[in-house]
């Protein structure tokens, strides 16, 4: 009989080679997003849908379910915290629910994926819908037989949420959800003429805007022997390792936008970089969710980077490197076009304040999609409906309305929430930090922020899955998911742009 610290080393073993294959499996998405060459896309289809089969084949297989059997004795007689418990834990979770999907439906899912993704790309290109649709009618279908490998669960949606929020219920959401809702549809509603934000608008060559982004991504800790920078359509970041992170942009050459995706895409990179070194190659190396993850890209991208202390340091530098734009704009006006409010179509471009009511929408859209109340062919006025009824405004046409975000085209339905959690989250963490931390925003004006990475090491990235999300929110704040200090943050940013 094999002892359990050999039984140990070789779980190790077969989850090493299980991460390796979703990395491999990331690396193909992340070039199938940035450099394969359109007409790869069949191929490229193949060779994901392969290897998500192999993926799921090595993940659910027999010899896998006994070890971890095996290793009930280990985990219930190591420390919760400890190393050995953790993987345990966290990859029998991933065994018991990757055993209720069969192989095939794993690689199909895949393979429409890759499918969905260019033509969503075309449906964008020729503004129609229609070349969509085939596919949502395919991924929806997809999505009912998935979720009912799940039987039973309470709400169908559930299921969805579990894979990026792990435990979190429908309902949980739904409250939070109605919360924000209630207070800023009218919070928007209520908001005067907007600030002038044309200072962030103009002629803004890409390849300056990403010298310029590059060099902020250095001060906060971006290295480049071990992150890389690359363009895109919808900017993603990915972890490959610890050591290997890849954030992409997309610089449009007429404003600063893409600056301020690049921040957003930094916070993920650096959660995936912070990550304890010795999960490398086990299931703890990755986010604890996904509104984990998005809460620091929320932190470093609306609560740092459309701060005043961090422009403090860094606007005399924009100014030096987009003379002709900037000059003659002072740091507070650029400031307050920064952190302008104004309802619009598009999410990925909205502000703080009506980017949550963005994401509202589309949780209702999937859950009535997943109910048969909506179906692909009502999508575009649906969208549009309700674009109209929370935040006041009308998409010209579909590339601006349905088709301006990928995910319904390339992944599950159950993301889009984890989006506004992470706001919530990110306010939650900030309030926290500046406690413990009183002079970082002075540490900022100076161009130091490594007081900020530190404190998020510890209290949140080393962690890495270690911990459920509720968990390490109770260390890392004291206190459960609230909404609360999320929308007095939002209230105070109306506030301070009426009273200037
Ligand atoms: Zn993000």
């Amino acid at each position: 009989m094999p002892d359990q610290r050999s039984r140990f080393d070789d779980l190790l073993r077969r989850l090493g080679e299980i991460t390796d294959l979703r990395r491999i499996s990331g690396l193909l998405s992340w070039d199938h997003e940035t450099k394969m060459p359109p007409l790869g896309a069949p191929a490229r289809a193949e060779q994901s849908a392969t290897l998500a089969r192999l993926t799921h084949e090595l993940g659910t297989s027999a010899e896998l379910g006994a070890l971890l059997d095996e290793l009930r004795d280990l985990e219930e007689s190591s420390d919760h915290d400890s190393f050995e418990a953790s993987v345990i834990r966290v990859a029998r979770r991933d065994y018991e629910k990757e055993r209720r999907i069969p192989g095939e439906l794993r690689a199909e899912m895949s393979r429409a994926a890759s499918l969905g993704y260019r033509a969503w790309l075309e449906a964008r290109a020729a503004g129609d819908f229609e070349i969509l649709r085939p596919n949502l009618d395919r991924r929806i279908a997809l999505v009912h037989e998935y979720v009912a490998c799940h039987e039973p669960f309470d709400d169908p949606y559930d299921v969805l949420l579990d894979d990026h929020e792990p435990g979190m219920r429908t309902a949980d959401v739904a409250a939070v959800f109605a919360r924000l809702k209630d207070e800023l549809v009218p919070l928007v509603a209520g908001i005067g003429e907007p600030v002038d934000a044309s200072c962030l608008y103009g002629d803004f060559p890409a390849e300056h805007l990403r010298q310029f982004s590059l060099a902020v991504l250095t001060c906060w800790g971006m290295d480049d022997r071990a992150w890389r920078l690359d363009d895109t359509v919808h900017p993603f970041a990915v972890g490959l390792s610890g050591s290997d992170i890849r954030i992409t942009s997309h610089f449009d050459g007429e404003s600063l936008i893409g600056l301020l995706s690049c921040l957003h895409e930094f916070g993920h990179g650096l959660y995936e970089h912070q990550i304890d070194e010795r999960y490398s190659r086990t299931p703890l190396h990755d986010g604890a969710s996904s509104g984990f993850h998005e809460s620091q890209s929320r932190l470093w991208e609306n609560i740092v980077g459309r701060g005043l202390s961090t422009w403090r340091f860094f606007y005399p530098r924009l100014q030096v490197a987009f003379p002709q734009q900037l000059e003659d704009v002072p740091l507070d006006v650029f400031h307050r076009a920064l952190n302008r409010v104004a309802p619009g179509v598009s999410r990925m471009d909205a502000d703080e304040v009506t980017y949550p009511l963005h994401i509202v929408l589309r949780f209702e859209l999937e859950r009535a999609m997943l109910a048969g109340d909506v179906t692909p062919a009502d999508l575009p006025e649906a969208f549009a409906a309700k674009l109209r009824e929370y935040l006041g405004v009308e998409p010209a046409g579909v590339v601006d309305g349905v088709l301006q975000d990928v995910h319904w085209s390339d992944s599950n339905f159950g993301y889009f929430p984890t989006y506004a959690l992470g706001n919530v989250i990110s306010v939650q963490l900030w309030e926290r930090l500046i406690r413990d931390v009183p002079d970082l925003e002075q540490e900022f004006e100076l161009g130091n922020f490594a007081p900020l990475r530190e404190w998020l090491r510890e209290h949140v990235h080393r962690w890495g899955r270690a911990l459920t999300p509720p968990e390490l929110l109770e260390r890392a704040v004291g206190g459960p998911l609230d909404a609360e200090p999320y929308l007095a943050y939002l209230r105070s940013k109306v506030a301070a742009l009426e009273s200037s």
